[in-house]
């Protein structure tokens, strides 16, 4: 197994990407925090399935964008875990009606909420890890291929998820060696993400990508893996590409 005797926090794994991470660690051996900030069904039942096929798993609550929430939630994890060995910071906001609006109709809070989630709570998370992480780790961060290649849609997003590169690569550097900070910039993958797109805009989007096909999370959890283990432990800094081939174009 590719990640026994590791615990690994991921965010925002109540559903989507995150829950697909969460599943495969436990699968490779870890003993994941199942982080949500929902108080739905979603994470016990992601909890459940994790159990169900003999892993190890703890929900534990985190508003990523909130300080307090965050330092609580590795408060909970040190009396739980006593150390963490990987985080995944998964936890994004997936809003349609912020997609496509144009720069002159773009409000500020647009930018705020954007911004607290997928920048300052990648930050917030990753400050709350370090604390944990006592024989050093692997952080892996998720921006998006518009933040490396730019788009005509998804301004926000893709400010949002720069800022995430820069980080990568600034923890990167001044981390090394007891940390590994790195990134996977995401094209379409298959969750609530593409549930919101029209006929018109799915074509649009696979006659883009070569594969001819959206990724599916297990696509990203499966180099999130990679990422995670130490078969990846001269890699750092780094920021890989999951798109079907689509920034290729
Ligand atoms: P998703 O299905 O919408 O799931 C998003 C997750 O983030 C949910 O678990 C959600 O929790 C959580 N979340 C949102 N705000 C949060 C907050 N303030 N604190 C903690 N958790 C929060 O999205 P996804 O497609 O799996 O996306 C996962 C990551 O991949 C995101 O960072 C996203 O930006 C990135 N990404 C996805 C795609 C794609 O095509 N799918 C492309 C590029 C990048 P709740 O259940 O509580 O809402």
């Amino acid at each position: 197994m590719r990640l026994s005797k590791k615990n690994a926090v991921v965010t925002g794994s109540s559903r989507g990407i995150g829950a697909e991470i969460a599943r495969l660690f436990a699968r490779e051996g870890a003993t994941v925090v199942v982080s949500h900030r929902d108080s739905g069904p979603h994470k016990e039942e992601v909890v459940r399935s994790i159990k169900r096929a003999g892993g190890e798993a703890l929900a534990i609550h985190c508003d990523v964008s909130d300080p307090s929430s965050v330092s609580s939630m590795y408060e909970e994890v040190e009396k739980s875990l006593g150390k963490i060995d990987v985080l995944v910071n998964s936890a994004g906001v997936s809003d349609g009606s912020l997609w496509n609006l144009p720069v002159n109709k773009t409000p500020l809070d647009a930018w705020r909420k954007v911004f607290a989630v997928d920048a300052f709570g990648t930050f917030l998370s990753t400050q709350g890890a370090l604390k944990v992480m006592r024989k050093g780790g692997s952080v892996v961060n998720i921006a998006s291929t518009p933040a490396l290649a730019g788009d005509t849609e998804g301004l926000v997003y893709a400010s949002a998820k720069g800022a995430v590169v820069s980080m990568t690569r600034m923890l990167a550097k001044s981390l090394a060696p007891g940390v590994r900070v790195n990134c996977m910039a995401l094209g379409s993958i298959r969750t609530t993400w593409v549930d919101w797109l029209d006929r018109r805009q799915r074509d649009a989007y696979l006659s883009a990508i070569p594969m001819h096909r959206f990724g599916e999370p297990a696509d990203v959890a499966n180099l999130a893996l990679f990422l995670a283990s130490d078969e990846s432990s001269f890699i750092t800094g780094q920021v890989m590409v999951v798109d079907g081939g689509e920034v290729l174009r």
